[in-house]
């Protein structure tokens, strides 16, 4: 189950070698929900202590969202894309508008 970063406590994830994916919500340019997703492995990152879970929350700040997977050792990164497409549905909507 993926958690929030912010959710998951510092002694959670001590001692831990986790693998970083990240994952790139391509979003509807007229809703801004996810049209599709990618997901790809990026590295894996070791959590020693207190002071590495403290920089990865500073790592964080970066993307727009990140959330742990406890169970199977795995951070994802969160990030939004633009590719400039809309959902069919919303070029329905938009060309009722105009
Ligand atoms: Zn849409």
């Amino acid at each position: 189950m993926r958690k929030a970063l912010q959710a998951v406590k510092s002694k959670e994830m001590e001692n831990k070698t986790f693998v970083v994916m990240q994952v790139i919500e391509k979003l509807c340019e007229f809703c801004e929900k996810p049209l599709s997703k990618e997901e790809r492995e990026v590295t894996t990152i070791q959590i020693s202590n207190h002071d590495d879970y403290r920089n990865l929350l500073i790592k964080a700040r970066a993307h727009d969202r990140v959330e742990i997977d406890l169970e199977e050792s795995r951070i994802y990164l969160y990030d939004h894309d633009y590719p400039g497409d809309i959902h069919p549905s919303c070029v329905e909507k938009y060309s009722e508008k105009s």
